[in-house]
């Protein structure tokens, strides 16, 4: 077990002495020059990443997910542009977008994370703010246009809560409606309808398979179905069928308070945002925020605990990886207010930042089978240098809204 993550040996904020190492050093530094220090690295590494994914003139498009493709670039140039109001960021995005359009006009991949829904809402979203009238209904109506297959999974990365996901992100960035609350209800019909078919009044009223295997994880399992779910409107037998299936995955957690991967299986293994204890602390936040339930504000606290302990994977990307975790802290941080949370998310990035690209080069830590992409490689690191600079408004990249 001990392989797969560093083990953590940074010190409590309490007890942190300055010049102790270069790591101390930088956790040590007032809180606006470290950000400066994030900020600078992330647009150092933003270039890299648009060298390596895009070109200088732009590349036709193979890959064009969000996941592992040329989307998670456009989708980091929206973020950069948040921060620097640069037209040209936001140029770059749209641009970015629009070859991923052309590559994605026959996927049959329906989500915003891995398919075309993606692409339209993103593409959506910043014609909106380049004040681009015509190039926002155009990807509006691509978006409506999208349909979803009768036997398609209700998982995040390949089924209908990531298609689900997309409207959400329009409606919250274009305004109420733009993607009806009729059509997401017909969605959320049938996720609801598959999830208690499964569930045949089993222990836990809402269950899900993706490729034979009932996940549990953010990825493919209940913690990203449920974290979806929480932001419709359900009604009150869907939100008590929600809240229950939310007990039954704390009460069948591990000892070790980490969360399986699906459903009987028995390896204590992975803390990762995909599968483990991550993905499912930002559920369990998510659920305290809305429900307002104490158990879940616990078993959220729990859950980050052993991300603290057994979350520096030695492995740099959002899904599976160190920059992924950070954000488990910043949202325990945004839930609970205490500010040890935010020293935890800093001591995790300052990590990243002091030896990732070091620790990679020598072969110590995973940069990624894509190692410029948004989930996998550095391009997840980049948005949480971002997202470090006002950690009070970070989000999970595709995740969080
Ligand atoms: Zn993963």
């Amino acid at each position: 077990m001990a392989d797969r993550f560093f083990p953590n040996e940074i010190p409590p904020e309490t007890s942190l002495t300055p010049q102790q190492d270069s790591l101390s050093n930088l956790l040590s530094l007032p809180f606006t020059t470290l950000s400066d220090k994030l900020k600078t690295s992330a647009f150092h590494l933003k270039q890299t990443i648009v060298n390596e994914t895009w070109g200088p003139s732009g590349k036709r498009v193979e890959d064009y997910s969000l996941y592992t493709g040329a989307l998670g670039t456009a989708y980091l140039l929206f973020k950069v542009y948040q921060v620097t109001k640069s037209e040209n960021d936001l140029k770059l995005c749209s641009d970015i977008v629009k070859a991923c359009d052309s590559a994605s006009k026959d996927s049959g991949r329906v989500t915003f994370i891995c398919g075309r829904a993606g692409v339209c809402s993103l593409g959506a979203v910043a014609a909106k703010y380049a004040g681009d009238e015509r190039l926002l209904e155009h990807y509006i109506t691509q978006l409506k246009e999208i349909k979803l297959p009768s036997d398609l999974p209700s998982e995040l990365l390949y089924g209908r809560v990531g298609f689900l996901w997309a409207c959400s992100f329009l409606n919250k960035h274009i305004g109420k409606d733009t993607i009806s609350t009729a059509r997401m209800r017909a969605v959320v019909d049938e996720i609801i309808k598959a999830g208690r078919r499964l569930a045949n009044k089993g222990r836990c009223p809402l269950m899900y398979e993706w490729h034979g295997k009932k996940y549990w994880g953010a990825a493919h399992g209940l913690a990203g179905i449920m974290h979806v779910l929480i932001d419709m409107e359900l009604k009150p037998d869907e939100v008590e069928d929600v809240r229950n299936t939310l007990r039954y995955m704390i009460k069948n957690r591990f000892s070790s308070g980490n969360y399986p991967s699906s459903e009987g299986n028995e390896s204590d293994r992975l803390v990762h945002w995909c599968h483990g204890a991550p993905g499912v602390t930002l559920t369990l936040v998510k659920a305290a925020q809305v429900f307002g339930d104490k158990e879940f504000v616990q078993a959220a606290v729990d859950a980050g605990e052993v991300v603290w302990q057994r979350g520096m994977l030695k492995r740099v990307g959002i899904c599976h990886g160190i920059s992924g975790n950070t954000y488990v802290f910043l949202a325990l941080y945004r839930l609970t207010g205490n500010s040890e949370y935010l020293y935890r998310a800093k001591a995790f990035a300052c990590f990243l930042f002091d030896r990732a690209q070091k620790l990679i080069s020598e072969g110590k830590m995973h940069g990624g089978d894509r190692p410029y992409s948004l989930f996998e490689g550095i391009g997840g690191m980049a948005y949480l240098f971002l997202d470090m600079v006002e950690p009070s408004t970070a989000r999970f990249p595709a995740y969080e809204l």
